[in-house]
This record gives C-alpha cells, sequence and structure tokens, in this order.
C-alpha cells in the first residue's frame, strides 16, 4: 500500500507550502509521541539528525532545527552581520520581500543591500564592486555577508561555478555566505551534483536546509558549516523563541525526511511535475513559457481570457504579478502527473474558446 488513495485533481499551483506532508514524516511525529526524550534538544533522535546531516554533508556541521524558513534564515543572517554591517541579497529574494524585517531585527539593525541580476540570481561583477564601496569608512554600514538563494524564488538556480565565483569574493573581503535552502532538494537533483559541492565545498558558511515545502510538516534546519558560529547561534535561537522543548519532534520530522533519500525522493517528483507541465505547455497557442524551468516553478504568459478561465475552474495560481498576463505555477512533491495532466487539458480548453472568438 503506498497511503495513496484516489482523489480529485488538486487544483493548487500557487505554492509548494499548499501541499501536506509525506506520510512518513507524519507517521515518524505518531511513532515518536509516546515515551519520554530529554528537552531543548537533548534527546537521542536530535543526535542522531546532526549524524545525518554530517554524513549528508560529508563532514562535520552543526545543526540547529527551527520551525520556519524565515527563523533559519535571520538566523542565520545575524550570526554573521553586525548590527553596523550589509547583507547583500538580490532585489527578488525572500530575505528582502517576504520576512517583515526579521533579518533586520534578528541582526539588530543590519543594512539589507540588494545586488540585481537576471533571474534572481546576483551578478558577480556588481557584488564585487558593491562589496568593495567605503570599506573602512566610520559613517558607511560595513560589509558584512552575502545571500543567495538556492533554487531562487523565480526557480532559477546557481551554477556550482556561479555559487564558487560568489564564494570567492566572501572569501576575498572575508565575508560570510548564507544560503537560504528553502528549495535546497530541488535545486540539489537538478544540478545532480553533492551537497557538499553545492554549499560549503563552494564556500557557504551557513545554510537554511528547507523541509516543509518538500513533504515536512513544519520543520527547517540551519546547517552550519562554519561551525565556529555555533556556540553564538544557540543563545541567538533561544533568544529568538525558537529553541523548542519539545525537540524531538521536530528532529522526528526532519530524520524521516532524510531517512531513505525521501527528500530528494521528493524533490524528484516536484520537478518531473514542473517539467511534464513545461514539456504540455510548449507549443499550446496563446501559451508562451517563460525561461528555463529548472526546478519545480514554472512562469509563463497566458491572455486574459484565459488566465480568468483557469481561475473560473477553480485553479490557483498567482499572476501578474510578475508583468503583465505572467502566469506563476507551482508544483510540488504531492503533485501528481494526473494533477499537471487536468491542469493542461483546461488550459488547452481554454485556449481553443479563445481561439474561437
Ligand atoms: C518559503 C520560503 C522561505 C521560508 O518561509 P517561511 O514561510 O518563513 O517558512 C524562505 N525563502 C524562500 C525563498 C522561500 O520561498
Amino acid at each position: 500500500m503506498n497511503g495513496e488513495t484516489s482523489r480529485p485533481p488538486a487544483l493548487g499551483f500557487s505554492s509548494d507550502n499548499i501541499a501536506g506532508a509525506s506520510p512518513e514524516v507524519a507517521q515518524a511525529l505518531v511513532k515518536h509521541s509516546s515515551g519520554q526524550a530529554g528537552p531543548y534538544g537533548t534527546d537521542e533522535l536530535t543526535a542522531q539528525v546532526k549524524r545525518k546531516f554530517c554524513e549528508i554533508f560529508e563532514r562535520d556541521v552543526e545543526v540547529f532545527l527551527v520551525p520556519t524558513g524565515t527563523a533559519a534564515n535571520a538566523l542565520c543572517l545575524s550570526a554573521m552581520t553586525p548590527p553596523w554591517g550589509n547583507i547583500y541579497c538580490h532585489p527578488a529574494s525572500h530575505i528582502n520581500n517576504d520576512e517583515c524585517g526579521a533579518p533586520e531585527f534578528f541582526s539588530n539593525g543590519a543594512k539589507l543591500m540588494t545586488v540585481d541580476g537576471p533571474a534572481a540570481k546576483l551578478d558577480i561583477v556588481r557584488l564585487r564592486e558593491r562589496t568593495r564601496e567605503k570599506v573602512g569608512d566610520v559613517h558607511t554600514t560595513q560589509p558584512a555577508c552575502v545571500s543567495i538563494t538556492q533554487a531562487t524564488e523565480v526557480g532559477s538556480i546557481y551554477t556550482l561555478d556561479e555559487i564558487e565565483a560568489i564564494g570567492d569574493v566572501c572569501k576575498s573581503s572575508s565575508l560570510g555566505l548564507h544560503m537560504d535552502g528553502s528549495r535546497f532538494a530541488n535545486a540539489l537533483v537538478s544540478l545532480g551534483c553533492s551537497p557538499a559541492e553545492m554549499t560549503w565545498k563552494a564556500g557557504v558558511d551557513a545554510l537554511s536546509f528547507g523541509a516543509t515545502k518538500n513533504g515536512v510538516l513544519a520543520a527547517e534546519a540551519i546547517v552550519l558549516f562554519n561551525t565556529s558560529l555555533a556556540t553564538e547561534m544557540s543563545y541567538r535561537r533561544k533568544r529568538a523563541g525558537h529553541l523548542s522543548s519539545k525537540m524531538r519532534f521536530l528532529s522526528a520530522q526532519i530524520d524521516a525526511y532524510l531517512t531513505d533519500d525521501l527528500w530528494l525522493r521528493n524533490a524528484r517528483k516536484a520537478n518531473a511535475a514542473a517539467q511534464r507541465l513545461a514539456q504540455g505547455l510548449e507549443g499550446l497557442g496563446g501559451v508562451e513559457v517563460l525561461g528555463g524551468t529548472e526546478a519545480n516553478i514554472l512562469f509563463c504568459r497566458l491572455d486574459s481570457a484565459m488566465i480568468d478561465a483557469l481561475l473560473k475552474a477553480g485553479f490557483g495560481f498567482y499572476h501578474d504579478r510578475w508583468g503583465p498576463n505572467v502566469v506563476r505555477f507551482v508544483t510540488s512533491f504531492a503533485t501528481t502527473a494526473e494533477d499537471v495532466d487536468h491542469l493542461l487539458n483546461q488550459v488547452r480548453l481554454a485556449a481553443d474558446r479563445t481561439q474561437e472568438r
């Protein structure tokens, strides 16, 4: 039995956080609900999670579980940035747009400095220039760290060379490098490299290892490659109110997520669903697929009548945020081929109807 019952096609393509959780994760919570365990991360399961991360990243790492990606990001950044520091990030980044000032709050007022670049990726030349401006000028906030998102907010992916180049900029100016890996697994399976290659081998110091969008209920991992940040992180997490007393439940989720490659299998499913959607949309009249679909996020341009028809049919997705008639579809580990085909059929119907008029 695979735990899947037949259901009508899912209509939600707005984000990957509208999906539920993998049965393995839900079952792990039930399994660890009985009996006693040490509080605040002193339990055996939490120690096991740390060992698993050390294995996955092929080195010693420090791990701090937290309930949200915003907490992971803000805590990582605050550990690498003094209140007078600059955090360089893309204008489209989650830390810049979607965290209600948490990075600034947790860092006691550090400054986010945006560096643009195509496909929501930092332009390396501009980054190098910006991080060298006004260094040592007591009147100006000072470069402290760089944050990149992998996969990015638009579903694009930094190549290993690109991460290494950013890592080199950081190293040459003694800046920290943070990776917002809210969709870490989606990027990893798309690149087909090792977790070590995509992170510390390329110069990443601190990673927000996402899990919630890819099959977990509510847990994310801060993974520190620069382990000298660990002591400070432990106090920062508690002070921020993010040290769970029943840590075993966060650990149970992450442990299940890392067991038997569930995290990688889920990401492959999500990416495959996006690929299926991209291939189905290519060549349909009235549809223009925008950019490559590298992870589980797809952008396309549909005409307004088609957008209206899809909304009316009950589909959920964001549109017209990124430009007129631009639609974003996000798939998840739970998106099935049937879900995608149902959407494609409706797009086809809408396209036919639009062309008849
Ligand atoms: C979803 C997401 C996060 C985490 O958001 P939370 O809602 O705080 O869990 C972080 N970064 C990116 C790019 C995201 O898409």
